[in-house]
């Protein structure tokens, strides 16, 4: 960058990650009227530029790929998160960022500052196993930013210099999150931001809404729902624009709860912290559009396997493209998604549709069956039932001794009818039916981040 020797102010920093943005903006816009074939082609010189980097800079990859540099993506080995932050160290391609430096200056993390002068540090979300560490430097951030900024453009809210889009997110202020990451560094002038905390008590959230009267609302899942039953009970009082669901299952039940609150369909945006966006609606609802052009992905069972369009898989299998400082090829998630057999859309756009997120694989269930083996239960046989419940919130608890439905301020519910109901969909399942209990809570437990999982484990 040309020019002084001070460090530059706060504001023009922004200003200027906001030029970029939308300079890359500009030309992910032009990705949407690509044929397939082109898509296709773009697919292949990105993978190719992304592997060589990591040979060329990863020990851990010239180990991990090793006699495989010029075989198909689908012949390279399976990443999980555990090889992964073991191998850390190698992992990187910069041989002066250690993984103990990298977690010290999370503990420390208040809101954007950067590791070692260059790298935004996120870790996962993840409430199970070791978290997982991310890190991207300024022009991959740009990226990041712009792969959010994409998801809300195609829900209508498109942002300019000359434009200002008052946003308001109620997700995690935790600043290790990348959603407050996101918030964090795209505050500005450009785009005022206020990050509420989705964990902060209901009455204050709805008030600073109010004071807001944000354009653009951004919400977990579960705090939509939420919102949607403060604004149809009078106390929340918005008229967004533009209303998005982020990083949960956005059911039936509440993507109607929030038509009816604002008036318009809530768009649903697929994102992960080590992919950033991945996947977002288009005006049509068809399902939401991959963003095959900044990450590949491959939608497998539990052994790798790939998983035809139109069946739910138990992975997925991504190769972030634009990923540098820590390279990911086919690094596992264990969200479970379906690809629509139809790819075609009104909207022209020639990127795959997903036809359903039916979230983690950890909101399946497993049941022993009468055989003596074990089961799992998807989601969506849980989503079924509980989309037909009014209530302010659910979620529903596995316990050795049996099943807790959780039931936010029910309305109209018959407790022994929707026990019955869940017992007779475990049962069509094939496994030991467990007792099933209803109870009515004043609200439903979050993890640390903040967000509500609609199926869970025994918490500890
Ligand atoms: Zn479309």
């Amino acid at each position: 960058m040309a020019g002084g020797h001070t460090a530059p102010s706060r504001v023009s920093d922004a200003a200027r990650r906001a030029g970029l943005v939308l300079a890359v903006l500009r030309r992910l816009r032009r990705r949407d009227s690509w044929s397939r074939a082109q898509l296709i082609a773009h697919q292949g010189r990105a993978l190719a530029v992304l592997r060589a980097h990591a040979y060329a800079h990863s020990p851990f990859y010239r180990r991990l790929h090793a006699g495989r540099f010029d075989t198909p993506l689908s012949d390279l080995p399976v990443l999980t998160k555990a090889q992964l932050m073991e191998g850390f160290d190698e992992a990187v391609t910069d041989r002066a960022v250690r993984l103990d430096a990298v977690e010290r200056h999370l503990d420390v993390l208040r809101g954007d500052e950067l590791f070692r002068g260059r790298y935004r540090v996120c870790a996962t979300a993840g409430t199970t196993g070791r978290r997982g560490i991310l890190l991207w430097d300024r022009s991959e951030w740009v990226d990041v930013l712009a792969s959010y900024n994409r998801a809300q453009e195609w829900g209508g809210a498109r942002a300019g210099l000359t434009r200002r889009m008052s946003t308001a997110v109620v997700s995690s202020t935790n600043p290790t999150h990348q959603s407050a990451r996101v918030g964090a560094s795209i505050d500005s002038a450009w785009l005022p931001t206020v990050r509420i905390d989705s964990g902060d008590d209901r009455a204050s959230i709805v008030l600073r809404l109010n004071g807001r009267q944000p354009r653009t609302l951004v919400a977990y899942a579960s705090m939509l729902r939420v919102l949607a039953e403060e604004q149809l009970a009078g106390r929340l009082a918005i008229a967004p624009e533009f209303v998005f669901s982020a990083s949960e299952v956005l059911t039936r039940s509440t993507r109607d709860a929030a038509t009816a609150a604002w008036g318009r369909q809530p768009r649903d945006v697929y994102a992960a912290t080590e992919t950033a966006a991945i996947a977002a609606e288009c005006g049509q609802h068809p399902g939401l559009h991959l963003f095959e052009d900044l990450v590949l992905t491959e939608v497998v069972d539990g052994n790798d396997r790939p998983v035809p369009p139109g069946e739910y898989g138990a992975k997925v299998l991504v190769t972030v493209l634009f990923s540098r400082t820590l390279p990911l090829i086919r690094y596992e998630m264990t969200d479970s998604v379906q690809i629509a057999v139809e790819h075609d859309c009104p909207c022209g756009r020639p990127y795959a549709l997903l036809a359903g997120v039916q979230g983690r694989l950890q909101e399946a269930l497993q049941f022993a069956t009468a055989g003596g083996g074990e089961r799992t239960v998807q989601p969506v046989v849980v989503h079924h039932i509980m989309d037909r419940v009014t209530s302010a919130g659910w979620q529903v608890v596995q316990r050795p001794e049996g099943l807790e439905v959780l039931l936010v301020r029910p309305r109209n519910v018959d407790p022994t009818a929707l026990a019955a109901k869940v017992r007779s969909a475990l049962a069509e399942q094939g496994v030991v039916v467990p007792d099933v209990r209803v109870r009515e809570v004043e609200s439903v437990p979050r993890t640390a981040l903040g967000k509500a999982p609609l199926i869970t484990g025994t918490t500890s």
